[in-house]
Protein backbone atom coordinates (compact mmCIF):
# COMPACT_ATOMS: atom_id res chain seq x y z
CA UNK A 1 0.00 0.00 0.00
CA UNK A 2 3.00 2.34 1.02
CA UNK A 3 4.55 1.21 -2.11
CA UNK A 4 1.16 2.18 -4.49
CA UNK A 5 0.91 5.20 -2.98
CA UNK A 6 4.50 6.42 -3.55
CA UNK A 7 4.62 5.44 -7.00
CA UNK A 8 1.03 7.37 -7.47
CA UNK A 9 3.17 10.30 -5.88
CA UNK A 10 5.98 9.74 -8.15
CA UNK A 11 3.95 9.82 -11.45
CA UNK A 12 1.87 12.61 -10.44
CA UNK A 13 4.52 14.76 -9.55
CA UNK A 14 6.62 13.91 -12.74
CA UNK A 15 3.69 14.80 -14.84
CA UNK A 16 2.62 17.72 -13.38
CA UNK A 17 6.67 18.67 -13.76
CA UNK A 18 6.36 17.69 -17.84
CA UNK A 19 3.20 19.55 -18.57
CA UNK A 20 4.55 22.79 -17.70
CA UNK A 21 7.25 23.81 -15.10
CA UNK A 22 6.59 27.43 -15.60
CA UNK A 23 2.87 27.35 -14.00
CA UNK A 24 4.16 25.50 -10.69
CA UNK A 25 3.31 27.33 -7.80
CA UNK A 26 5.82 28.60 -5.62
CA UNK A 27 5.99 29.79 -1.64
CA UNK A 28 8.66 32.68 -3.13
CA UNK A 29 7.60 35.36 -5.05
CA UNK A 30 9.81 35.55 -8.42
CA UNK A 31 9.84 39.00 -10.20
CA UNK A 32 9.71 42.45 -9.10
CA UNK A 33 7.30 42.52 -6.60
CA UNK A 34 7.16 46.17 -6.33
CA UNK A 35 6.40 46.95 -9.63
CA UNK A 36 4.10 44.17 -9.95
CA UNK A 37 2.13 45.98 -7.06
CA UNK A 38 2.40 49.63 -8.40
CA UNK A 39 1.05 48.24 -12.11
CA UNK A 40 -1.73 46.21 -10.29
CA UNK A 41 -2.51 49.07 -7.93
CA UNK A 42 -3.26 51.49 -11.03
CA UNK A 43 -5.17 49.20 -12.58
CA UNK A 44 -7.27 48.42 -8.96
CA UNK A 45 -7.41 52.33 -8.64
CA UNK A 46 -9.80 52.72 -11.84
CA UNK A 47 -12.16 49.94 -10.83
CA UNK A 48 -15.17 52.00 -9.63
CA UNK A 49 -15.77 50.30 -6.41
CA UNK A 50 -19.30 48.90 -5.00
CA UNK A 51 -19.59 49.47 -1.42
CA UNK A 52 -21.50 46.92 0.60
CA UNK A 53 -22.17 48.26 4.29
CA UNK A 54 -21.52 51.87 5.07
CA UNK A 55 -23.13 54.66 7.72
CA UNK A 56 -22.65 57.64 5.14
CA UNK A 57 -24.01 60.86 6.80
CA UNK A 58 -22.72 64.14 9.08
CA UNK A 59 -21.90 63.63 12.49
CA UNK A 60 -25.01 65.21 13.88
CA UNK A 61 -27.28 62.80 11.82
CA UNK A 62 -28.97 60.54 14.33
CA UNK A 63 -29.98 58.24 11.50
CA UNK A 64 -26.57 56.91 10.77
CA UNK A 65 -27.32 53.86 12.72
CA UNK A 66 -30.28 52.29 15.01
CA UNK A 67 -27.77 51.99 18.11
CA UNK A 68 -24.95 54.48 19.55
CA UNK A 69 -21.46 53.96 21.41
CA UNK A 70 -21.57 52.42 24.46
CA UNK A 71 -20.51 54.77 27.32
CA UNK A 72 -16.97 53.28 27.55
CA UNK A 73 -14.97 51.59 25.21
CA UNK A 74 -11.78 50.33 24.43
CA UNK A 75 -10.41 51.56 20.77
CA UNK A 76 -8.13 49.24 18.79
CA UNK A 77 -5.00 51.46 17.88
CA UNK A 78 -5.69 52.27 14.23
CA UNK A 79 -9.37 54.34 15.39
CA UNK A 80 -7.84 56.24 17.98
CA UNK A 81 -8.17 59.72 17.19
CA UNK A 82 -4.17 60.40 17.10
CA UNK A 83 -4.24 58.43 13.95
CA UNK A 84 -2.20 60.55 11.79
CA UNK A 85 -3.68 58.53 9.04
CA UNK A 86 -7.27 60.23 9.54
CA UNK A 87 -4.95 63.81 8.99
CA UNK A 88 -4.20 62.11 5.41
CA UNK A 89 -7.20 60.98 4.93
CA UNK A 90 -8.51 64.98 5.27
CA UNK A 91 -5.28 66.44 2.73
CA UNK A 92 -6.56 63.87 0.73
CA UNK A 93 -9.93 64.70 0.48
CA UNK A 94 -10.55 68.47 1.33
CA UNK A 95 -6.46 69.69 0.91
CA UNK A 96 -7.02 70.35 4.89
CA UNK A 97 -4.06 72.67 5.75
CA UNK A 98 -2.87 71.23 8.77
CA UNK A 99 -0.85 68.39 10.36
CA UNK A 100 -3.00 67.71 13.02
CA UNK A 101 -6.19 68.08 14.69
CA UNK A 102 -5.40 70.29 17.49
CA UNK A 103 -9.32 71.97 18.01
CA UNK A 104 -8.37 75.61 16.67
CA UNK A 105 -6.72 73.39 13.49
CA UNK A 106 -9.98 70.56 14.00
CA UNK A 107 -12.14 73.71 13.04
CA UNK A 108 -11.37 74.44 9.38
CA UNK A 109 -12.36 71.04 8.94
CA UNK A 110 -15.44 71.06 10.76
CA UNK A 111 -16.54 74.75 9.39
CA UNK A 112 -16.55 73.08 5.67
CA UNK A 113 -18.43 70.21 6.69
CA UNK A 114 -21.47 72.12 8.22
CA UNK A 115 -21.62 74.31 5.64
CA UNK A 116 -21.55 71.71 3.51
CA UNK A 117 -24.81 70.76 5.54
CA UNK A 118 -26.13 73.83 5.33
CA UNK A 119 -26.04 73.74 1.82
CA UNK A 120 -27.90 70.99 1.41
CA UNK A 121 -28.40 68.87 -1.41
CA UNK A 122 -26.49 65.86 -2.93
CA UNK A 123 -23.99 67.47 -4.59
CA UNK A 124 -21.14 66.56 -1.32
CA UNK A 125 -21.65 63.16 -0.73
CA UNK A 126 -22.20 62.90 -4.79
CA UNK A 127 -18.22 64.46 -4.97
CA UNK A 128 -17.62 62.49 -2.31
CA UNK A 129 -17.98 59.02 -3.93
CA UNK A 130 -16.58 60.80 -6.70
CA UNK A 131 -13.20 61.52 -5.60
CA UNK A 132 -12.56 58.06 -4.24
CA UNK A 133 -14.11 56.31 -7.69
CA UNK A 134 -17.43 54.63 -5.80
CA UNK A 135 -20.04 54.44 -7.97
CA UNK A 136 -22.87 52.91 -5.87
CA UNK A 137 -22.63 52.49 -1.86
CA UNK A 138 -25.22 50.58 0.23
CA UNK A 139 -25.80 52.85 3.12
CA UNK A 140 -26.98 51.13 6.28
CA UNK A 141 -29.33 53.72 8.12
CA UNK A 142 -32.07 53.94 10.46
CA UNK A 143 -33.79 56.04 7.98
CA UNK A 144 -32.41 57.70 4.76
CA UNK A 145 -31.23 61.34 4.73
CA UNK A 146 -32.37 64.04 2.26
CA UNK A 147 -29.08 64.84 1.42
CA UNK A 148 -27.94 61.27 -0.26
CA UNK A 149 -28.70 60.81 -3.70
CA UNK A 150 -30.55 57.87 -3.79
CA UNK A 151 -29.26 56.77 -7.27
CA UNK A 152 -25.93 56.41 -5.91
CA UNK A 153 -26.92 55.22 -2.09
CA UNK A 154 -29.36 52.49 -1.47
CA UNK A 155 -31.15 51.98 1.75
CA UNK A 156 -30.11 49.34 4.29
CA UNK A 157 -32.52 49.02 6.92
CA UNK A 158 -32.57 47.69 10.18
CA UNK A 159 -34.11 44.36 11.75
CA UNK A 160 -33.89 43.99 15.06
CA UNK A 161 -36.15 46.26 16.66
CA UNK A 162 -39.02 43.81 15.57
CA UNK A 163 -37.09 41.75 18.64
CA UNK A 164 -38.10 44.05 21.57
CA UNK A 165 -41.99 44.29 21.58
CA UNK A 166 -42.50 43.83 25.40
CA UNK A 167 -41.36 45.33 28.72
CA UNK A 168 -37.04 45.20 28.02
CA UNK A 169 -35.83 46.42 31.47
CA UNK A 170 -34.16 43.47 31.99
CA UNK A 171 -32.63 43.39 29.07
CA UNK A 172 -31.53 47.34 29.66
CA UNK A 173 -30.07 46.01 33.15
CA UNK A 174 -27.59 43.41 31.66
CA UNK A 175 -24.94 45.52 31.48
CA UNK A 176 -23.82 49.25 30.36
CA UNK A 177 -23.92 48.68 26.73
CA UNK A 178 -27.63 47.23 26.96
CA UNK A 179 -28.59 50.26 29.02
CA UNK A 180 -27.69 52.24 26.11
CA UNK A 181 -28.49 50.13 22.98
CA UNK A 182 -32.20 49.28 24.28
CA UNK A 183 -33.74 52.03 24.51
CA UNK A 184 -32.60 52.87 20.70
CA UNK A 185 -33.91 49.65 19.97
CA UNK A 186 -37.42 50.67 21.82
CA UNK A 187 -37.52 54.11 19.70
CA UNK A 188 -36.74 52.44 16.62
CA UNK A 189 -39.69 50.13 17.02
CA UNK A 190 -42.12 53.03 17.70
CA UNK A 191 -40.88 54.84 14.56
CA UNK A 192 -41.64 51.56 12.87
CA UNK A 193 -45.06 51.51 14.74
CA UNK A 194 -45.67 54.95 13.41
CA UNK A 195 -44.72 54.52 9.98
CA UNK A 196 -47.68 51.59 9.48
CA UNK A 197 -49.74 53.65 11.76
CA UNK A 198 -50.16 50.87 14.32
CA UNK A 199 -50.93 52.74 17.56
CA UNK A 200 -50.59 49.78 19.86
CA UNK A 201 -48.85 46.43 19.63
CA UNK A 202 -51.73 43.96 17.90
CA UNK A 203 -53.56 41.76 20.19
CA UNK A 204 -52.09 38.25 18.78
CA UNK A 205 -49.04 37.10 17.67
CA UNK A 206 -50.75 36.87 13.77
CA UNK A 207 -51.19 40.41 14.09
CA UNK A 208 -47.52 41.13 15.31
CA UNK A 209 -46.41 38.83 12.36
CA UNK A 210 -48.01 41.00 9.58
CA UNK A 211 -46.99 44.44 11.35
CA UNK A 212 -43.64 42.87 10.84
CA UNK A 213 -43.46 41.41 7.37
CA UNK A 214 -45.94 44.73 6.49
CA UNK A 215 -43.04 46.97 7.82
CA UNK A 216 -40.12 45.09 5.98
CA UNK A 217 -42.49 45.17 2.62
CA UNK A 218 -43.18 48.87 3.20
CA UNK A 219 -39.10 49.52 3.45
CA UNK A 220 -38.81 47.75 0.18
CA UNK A 221 -41.48 50.21 -1.47
CA UNK A 222 -39.18 53.25 0.03
CA UNK A 223 -36.11 51.73 -1.49
CA UNK A 224 -34.54 49.38 0.87
CA UNK A 225 -32.34 47.18 -0.77
CA UNK A 226 -31.79 44.69 2.59
CA UNK A 227 -32.65 44.33 6.01
CA UNK A 228 -30.04 44.32 8.74
CA UNK A 229 -28.98 43.26 11.53
CA UNK A 230 -26.92 43.81 14.15
CA UNK A 231 -28.52 41.30 16.77
CA UNK A 232 -24.84 40.02 17.95
CA UNK A 233 -24.45 43.56 20.04
CA UNK A 234 -27.72 42.04 21.95
CA UNK A 235 -27.87 38.35 21.95
CA UNK A 236 -26.49 35.12 20.46
CA UNK A 237 -26.15 34.50 16.86
CA UNK A 238 -28.00 31.03 17.27
CA UNK A 239 -31.52 31.27 16.45
CA UNK A 240 -33.30 28.01 17.33
CA UNK A 241 -36.66 26.76 15.85
CA UNK A 242 -39.04 27.08 17.81
CA UNK A 243 -42.74 26.08 17.50
CA UNK A 244 -45.33 28.67 16.51
CA UNK A 245 -47.26 27.30 19.71
CA UNK A 246 -44.50 28.58 22.23
CA UNK A 247 -43.95 31.96 20.26
CA UNK A 248 -47.77 32.67 20.46
CA UNK A 249 -48.16 31.72 23.92
CA UNK A 250 -45.04 33.91 25.04
CA UNK A 251 -47.16 36.46 22.72
CA UNK A 252 -49.93 36.74 24.42
CA UNK A 253 -48.89 36.39 27.77
CA UNK A 254 -46.80 39.80 27.33
CA UNK A 255 -47.77 41.74 24.86
CA UNK A 256 -49.79 44.21 27.08
CA UNK A 257 -47.75 44.10 29.99
CA UNK A 258 -44.97 42.64 32.09
CA UNK A 259 -41.22 41.08 32.03
CA UNK A 260 -40.47 38.15 30.38
CA UNK A 261 -37.71 35.66 31.14
CA UNK A 262 -34.92 35.68 29.51
CA UNK A 263 -35.59 32.34 28.22
CA UNK A 264 -39.05 33.29 27.28
CA UNK A 265 -37.56 36.35 25.53
CA UNK A 266 -34.86 34.58 23.58
CA UNK A 267 -37.61 31.86 22.11
CA UNK A 268 -40.07 34.48 20.87
CA UNK A 269 -37.01 36.58 19.23
CA UNK A 270 -35.94 33.26 17.59
CA UNK A 271 -39.29 32.33 16.07
CA UNK A 272 -40.19 35.98 14.99
CA UNK A 273 -37.00 35.52 13.87
CA UNK A 274 -37.33 32.85 11.05
CA UNK A 275 -40.74 35.00 10.23
CA UNK A 276 -38.42 37.45 8.53
CA UNK A 277 -36.39 34.71 7.35
CA UNK A 278 -39.56 33.40 5.62
CA UNK A 279 -40.32 37.48 4.46
CA UNK A 280 -37.13 38.18 3.25
CA UNK A 281 -37.08 35.36 0.60
CA UNK A 282 -40.23 36.16 -0.33
CA UNK A 283 -39.53 39.95 -1.01
CA UNK A 284 -35.84 38.81 -2.28
CA UNK A 285 -34.25 41.19 0.19
CA UNK A 286 -31.05 40.15 1.27
CA UNK A 287 -30.52 40.12 4.67
CA UNK A 288 -27.44 41.35 6.40
CA UNK A 289 -25.85 40.31 9.70
CA UNK A 290 -23.18 41.71 11.54
CA UNK A 291 -20.78 39.13 11.99
CA UNK A 292 -17.56 40.37 13.51
CA UNK A 293 -16.45 41.37 17.11
CA UNK A 294 -18.31 44.75 17.81
CA UNK A 295 -17.46 47.67 19.87
CA UNK A 296 -17.76 48.18 23.50
CA UNK A 297 -16.29 46.03 26.33
CA UNK A 298 -19.30 44.21 26.94
CA UNK A 299 -19.43 42.30 23.38
CA UNK A 300 -19.87 38.79 23.78
CA UNK A 301 -16.75 37.09 21.37
CA UNK A 302 -19.00 33.16 21.53
CA UNK A 303 -22.27 34.73 21.37
CA UNK A 304 -21.40 36.61 18.41
CA UNK A 305 -19.05 34.04 16.50
CA UNK A 306 -20.15 33.66 13.00
CA UNK A 307 -20.69 29.79 13.41
CA UNK A 308 -23.77 30.63 15.54
CA UNK A 309 -25.73 31.07 12.57
CA UNK A 310 -24.49 27.94 10.34
CA UNK A 311 -27.99 25.89 11.14
CA UNK A 312 -29.73 29.23 9.67
CA UNK A 313 -27.25 29.11 6.70
CA UNK A 314 -27.12 25.82 5.59
CA UNK A 315 -31.32 25.01 6.29
CA UNK A 316 -32.36 24.39 2.38
CA UNK A 317 -35.71 25.68 3.08
CA UNK A 318 -33.89 29.24 2.80
CA UNK A 319 -32.35 28.64 -0.27
CA UNK A 320 -33.91 31.17 -2.02
CA UNK A 321 -32.75 33.89 0.87
CA UNK A 322 -29.35 35.64 0.23
CA UNK A 323 -27.23 35.97 3.39
CA UNK A 324 -24.36 38.50 3.82
CA UNK A 325 -22.03 38.12 6.30
CA UNK A 326 -21.28 42.06 7.04
CA UNK A 327 -17.26 42.29 7.93
CA UNK A 328 -16.63 38.72 7.53
CA UNK A 329 -16.63 37.29 10.32
CA UNK A 330 -13.53 38.45 11.77
CA UNK A 331 -11.55 37.57 13.45
CA UNK A 332 -13.35 34.17 12.67
CA UNK A 333 -12.87 35.66 9.03
CA UNK A 334 -11.53 31.91 7.53
CA UNK A 335 -14.94 30.52 9.27
CA UNK A 336 -16.77 33.10 7.55
CA UNK A 337 -15.47 32.44 4.27
CA UNK A 338 -15.86 28.83 4.13
CA UNK A 339 -19.65 29.57 5.21
CA UNK A 340 -19.76 30.82 1.67
CA UNK A 341 -19.91 27.74 0.06
CA UNK A 342 -23.06 27.86 0.24
CA UNK A 343 -24.73 29.21 -2.76
CA UNK A 344 -27.24 32.19 -0.73
CA UNK A 345 -24.40 33.11 1.43
CA UNK A 346 -21.89 36.62 0.56
CA UNK A 347 -19.47 38.07 2.88
CA UNK A 348 -18.17 41.62 2.99
CA UNK A 349 -15.10 43.28 4.62
CA UNK A 350 -16.09 46.14 6.22
CA UNK A 351 -14.83 47.23 8.95
CA UNK A 352 -11.88 45.13 8.84
CA UNK A 353 -10.56 47.65 6.06
CA UNK A 354 -10.91 50.30 8.87
CA UNK A 355 -9.77 48.16 11.86
CA UNK A 356 -6.56 46.33 9.76
CA UNK A 357 -3.42 47.97 8.25
CA UNK A 358 -2.43 47.11 4.77
CA UNK A 359 -0.58 44.33 5.18
CA UNK A 360 -2.38 42.98 8.25
CA UNK A 361 -5.23 42.73 5.54
CA UNK A 362 -3.46 41.62 2.62
CA UNK A 363 -2.91 38.33 4.36
CA UNK A 364 -6.94 38.57 4.74
CA UNK A 365 -7.41 38.94 1.47
CA UNK A 366 -5.35 36.57 -0.10
CA UNK A 367 -7.30 34.04 1.95
CA UNK A 368 -10.34 34.89 0.72
CA UNK A 369 -9.82 35.14 -2.94
CA UNK A 370 -8.80 32.33 -2.91
CA UNK A 371 -11.59 30.24 -1.28
CA UNK A 372 -14.75 31.92 -2.92
CA UNK A 373 -13.90 34.54 -5.10
CA UNK A 374 -17.15 34.89 -6.40
CA UNK A 375 -18.16 35.91 -2.87
CA UNK A 376 -16.06 38.12 -1.10
CA UNK A 377 -16.97 41.89 -1.49
CA UNK A 378 -15.76 45.31 -0.64
CA UNK A 379 -17.43 47.09 1.99
CA UNK A 380 -16.17 50.03 4.26
CA UNK A 381 -18.46 50.76 7.47
CA UNK A 382 -17.46 54.32 6.73
CA UNK A 383 -19.48 56.17 10.01
CA UNK A 384 -18.97 59.70 11.27
CA UNK A 385 -16.97 59.43 14.36
CA UNK A 386 -16.94 63.02 15.05
CA UNK A 387 -17.31 66.36 13.69
CA UNK A 388 -13.40 66.23 12.56
CA UNK A 389 -13.24 62.90 11.97
CA UNK A 390 -16.10 61.87 9.57
CA UNK A 391 -17.88 59.52 7.36
CA UNK A 392 -15.65 61.06 4.65
CA UNK A 393 -12.28 60.12 5.97
CA UNK A 394 -13.39 56.72 6.76
CA UNK A 395 -14.27 55.87 3.65
CA UNK A 396 -11.04 57.50 2.48
CA UNK A 397 -9.34 55.09 5.23
CA UNK A 398 -11.37 51.67 3.52
CA UNK A 399 -10.51 52.39 0.20
CA UNK A 400 -7.07 53.25 0.37
CA UNK A 401 -6.33 50.56 2.87
CA UNK A 402 -8.20 47.84 0.89
CA UNK A 403 -7.01 48.75 -3.09
CA UNK A 404 -3.38 48.71 -1.40
CA UNK A 405 -3.98 45.20 0.48
CA UNK A 406 -5.85 43.76 -2.73
CA UNK A 407 -2.71 45.35 -5.26
CA UNK A 408 -0.61 43.90 -2.77
CA UNK A 409 -2.24 40.10 -2.25
CA UNK A 410 -2.62 39.44 -6.22
CA UNK A 411 0.79 40.55 -6.41
CA UNK A 412 2.10 37.93 -4.38
CA UNK A 413 0.07 35.61 -6.03
CA UNK A 414 0.91 36.49 -9.34
CA UNK A 415 4.87 36.58 -8.46
CA UNK A 416 4.21 33.14 -6.76
CA UNK A 417 3.15 31.68 -9.96
CA UNK A 418 -0.27 30.91 -8.34
CA UNK A 419 -2.43 33.07 -10.73
CA UNK A 420 -1.87 34.66 -13.87
CA UNK A 421 -1.91 38.67 -13.89
CA UNK A 422 -5.34 38.30 -15.96
CA UNK A 423 -6.87 35.92 -13.05
CA UNK A 424 -5.68 38.73 -10.22
CA UNK A 425 -7.21 41.30 -12.59
CA UNK A 426 -10.60 39.53 -12.70
CA UNK A 427 -10.54 38.89 -9.20
CA UNK A 428 -10.32 42.39 -8.26
CA UNK A 429 -13.42 43.73 -10.30
CA UNK A 430 -15.53 41.04 -8.79
CA UNK A 431 -14.06 41.95 -5.20
CA UNK A 432 -14.52 45.66 -5.76
CA UNK A 433 -17.53 45.38 -7.69
CA UNK A 434 -18.81 42.94 -9.69
CA UNK A 435 -19.82 39.87 -6.95
CA UNK A 436 -21.99 42.86 -5.34
CA UNK A 437 -23.68 44.47 -8.59
CA UNK A 438 -24.71 41.02 -9.51
CA UNK A 439 -26.50 40.49 -5.89
CA UNK A 440 -28.52 43.20 -5.62
CA UNK A 441 -29.45 43.68 -9.66
CA UNK A 442 -27.75 46.42 -11.55
CA UNK A 443 -25.57 48.91 -10.29
CA UNK A 444 -27.65 51.97 -10.42
ZN1 LIG B 1 -21.72 49.05 10.15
Amino acid sequence: MKRLFHCLAVTTLALGFAASAAAQSTPYPSGNLANLYQDLLAKINAIPIYDNHSHPGFADDADVDAMAAPPEMSSVLRLQEDNPEFVAASQALFAYPYDDFKPEHAKWLTDKKKAAEQAGGTAYFDDLLDKLNVETCLANRAFMAPYLNAKRFHWVFFGDSFFFPFDNRDLAAGNPDMAVYIPLQEKMLARYKKQLNVDTLPGGLAGYENFVRNTMADNQKRGGVAIKFEAAYFRTLYFSDPPRERADAIYAKFHSGGVPSVEDYRIFQDYIFRVMVDQAGKLKLPMHFHSAVGIGDYFSLRQGNVLNLENVLRDPRYKNVNFVLLHGGWPYEREAALLTAVKNVYLDTSLQSEMLYPSQFKEVLKQLLTIYPDKMMFGSDAFPFNDALGAEESFWIATHTSRAALAAALAELVGERAISQAKALELAHLYLHDNAAKLYGGTK
